[in-house]
């Protein structure tokens, strides 16, 4: 049983900051448990304080439901990945995996078992007997791995690992990683500033921001249904179009037409004088190759396109807008939450790489109007 359960944590450093900020938070044994979020919001520090490097100010941490607050790093029982692999540079391969065995005064028969099943599952003979700085960053990354599943821990933590590593080394780790954990199945927290890692990784994400948990969901539920402007602007790429609203009756008029949302979606974003329309790139189609059929279930407008963009398997257009001006005005006036990204004046469409639509020309676009969110600029909370 190795669950690890935060009840309200917070951490506090020195000079009053806090950096972590009430986070409860139940990870359950086995799981894999991404922590994401920008630059500051606390995530390693999270991390820190499961794996015992740092105090917990206040709040309860269990593992395998037994309060870990005062113990030691050593008595956690707990394996960590730096994003730096911390290798021992004089130690070959070999003895840098068995590190932690030799710590626990392993012995050596079982010491060489150990050391050589972690190997053959991370495709290391060849290198055992070589010093760290004789391999390349992606084997250096393995070793590390290795160092963490030599011993029997009751969960893995990851802090950045796959950072120091270029693109296609990374997606190559990325795939490794998530086969490791579910052929272990260990539960796992995972620490990342790279939305891709978070969506293809973990069984749950856990999206934190200046110190506050905002959202804790699988992936694709962050995806479909964030359930703020944060989240929503977080995740996916490219992000999400936020694009200026407001209600008349049961419409929903925008830079791009009017909107009908039916009496009972009106009602629950009602008494907003402005409001934030969410809409993913991929929530736009060209219209000309939309099934006719599909057509009555959304909203087919007409817009200057700007810049395309052709990727292959798929394309990527620009379309401006203009935004009222004073609906401009009272959304800057609202919320700090909105920042220059959230209030651009293109949106990003996603169409079929097929489509003839073409730069400095207009053309149909359609826009599955099922889908959008609704989102109050001054809370951000998603209404729909
Ligand atoms: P990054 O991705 O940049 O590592 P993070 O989300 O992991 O960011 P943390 O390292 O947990 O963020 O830091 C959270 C906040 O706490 C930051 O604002 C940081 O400056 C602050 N902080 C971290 N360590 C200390 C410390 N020892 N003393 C004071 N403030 C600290």
């Amino acid at each position: 049983m190795s669950s690890i359960e935060m009840d309200h944590i917070v951490k506090e450093y020195g000079d009053g900051f806090q950096a972590v900020n009430d986070v409860s938070l139940d990870i359950a044994d086995g799981e894999f448990m991404i922590l994401v979020g920008p630059s500051g919001c606390g995530k390693s520090t999270l991390l820190r304080m499961i794996v015992g490097l740092e105090d917990i100010t206040s709040g309860e941490m269990r593992i395998g439901g037994a309060r870990v607050n005062e113990k030691a790093p050593r008595d956690r029982n707990l394996s960590m990945v730096f994003q730096n692999y911390a290798l021992y540079p004089h130690l070959s391969v070999y003895e840098n995996i068995a590190f932690p065995l030799r710590l626990s005064k392993t012995p050596n028969d079982e010491v060489e078992k150990r050391v050589n099943q972690a190997a053959d599952v991370l495709e290391l003979h060849e290198h055992l007997k070589r010093k760290p700085a004789n391999l390349s960053g992606g084997q250096r990354q393995r070793v590390a791995m290795g160092r963490a599943i030599v011993r029997d821990a009751d969960a893995f933590l990851f802090d950045e690992p796959l950072s120091n590593l270029d693109a296609k080394l990374r997606g190559q780790m990325r795939t490794e990683i998530a086969r490791l954990q579910r052929r272990l199945g260990i539960t796992t927290v995972y620490v990342t500033h790279d939305q891709t890692e978070a969506m293809t990784l973990g069984d749950r994400v856990c999206v934190l921001r200046k110190g506050l948990v905002q959202q804790v969901a699988s992936p694709r539920e962050l995806y479909e249904q964030p359930v703020n402007l944060f989240v929503a602007g977080f995740i996916g790429s490219p992000p999400m179009n936020f694009l200026p609203a407001s209600l008349e009756g049961t419409a929903l008029r925008t830079p791009f037409g009017d909107i009908e949302l039916g009496e009972e979606r009106a009602a629950t974003v009602r008494g907003h004088d402005v409001l934030l329309v969410g809409i993913r790139p991929e929530y736009f189609e060209d219209a000309s190759l939309v099934d006719e059929a599909k057509k009555p279930h959304g909203a087919t407008f007409t817009a200057q396109v700007d810049v395309t963009e052709w990727l292959g398997d798929a394309q990527y257009a620009y379309i401006p807008y203009e935004a009222p001006a004073e609906v401009a005005e009272q959304l800057k006036e609202l919320s700090e939450e909105l920042d220059s990204e959230q209030l651009r004046t293109q949106a990003v469409v996603s169409i079929d790489s097929t489509s003839r639509i073409r730069e400095g020309r207009e053309a149909e676009f359609w826009l599955d109007t099922r889908k959008i969110h609704i989102f109050d600029p001054k809370t951000g909370d998603n209404l729909t």
